[in-house]
């Protein structure tokens, strides 16, 4: 007489196939990949807040330092 194995279910409730070996169905996978893999989503005002301002005008200065120096050009 065969024994069944007893059904796993992943975090968001789905039961998970019998030859999934993780803990998550193919679609929490796909939304764990995506939190490392894509940019955060911002909304437009964060990119005009005055800290945003000040910090992308550090950047760019340095940028502009790295630049005139010859570090920044490969070739
Ligand atoms: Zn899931």
């Amino acid at each position: 007489m065969k024994q069944q194995a007893a059904s796993r279910y992943c975090r968001c409730g789905t039961r998970l196939a019998r030859d999934n070996a993780g803990s998550l169905c193919a679609s929490c996978q796909a939304k764990a990949r995506d939190l490392v893999i894509r940019p955060p989503e911002a909304p437009a005002e964060f990119w005009t807040t005055d800290q945003m301002s000040d910090a992308l005008g550090r950047n760019c200065q340095y940028l502009w330092i790295g630049v005139s120096r010859g570090l920044l050009i490969t070739s």
